[in-house]
């Protein structure tokens, strides 16, 4: 099997912990939700989708820090209780190769190219970004929602 030239990035286990901590202490952009379906609440630590009744804490995530023209904060969901990053690192995760939109940004976190991830699947693109030289780094969201998912860097 040919192994690939990514590595999936999680958000970091201290950002997950301290939504947690802001939703406890009643933020008002830190806020508890129940999943209530089965793919409409994915978790950025875990990587995997809610299942229906579990508690999220929906806030705000810069995933282009503030400063730069691409600059972006937007909502995500982590689970409420405390959950394993995801791990498997080499391997895009399964439940979201359907319904996302990779970018390619380059050193200065400029977007420098954007592609839905269709028939060819999201590895494909991913790997085709990454062989141009400027690509730093490559974001993966909603296509419908167009929420933050994750980052995937080289290896
Ligand atoms: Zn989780």
């Amino acid at each position: 099997m040919k192994s690939s030239s990514f590595r999936i990035v999680p958000i970091r286990t201290d950002i997950a912990e301290a939504a947690r901590r802001e939703a406890e202490a009643g933020a008002p952009d830190h806020v508890l939700v129940t999943a209530d379906s089965p793919r409409g609440y994915p978790c950025r630590h875990c990587l995997r989708w809610a299942s229906p009744g579990e508690a999220m804490v929906l806030f705000p995530f810069a995933a282009i820090a503030p400063g730069r023209p691409y600059s972006e904060t937007g909502p995500i969901f982590v689970h409420a209780e405390p959950c394993e990053r995801y791990a498997a690192t080499h391997e895009f995760p399964s439940e979201f190769r359907k319904g996302r939109v990779l970018r390619a940004y380059n050193s200065q976190h400029d977007m420098i190219a954007a592609d839905l991830a269709k028939g060819e699947g999201p590895e494909a693109v991913i790997e085709r970004f990454l062989q141009k030289p400027e690509t730093a780094f490559v974001h993966v969201r909603s296509a419908s929602h167009g929420c933050y998912t994750m980052e995937v860097k080289r290896i």
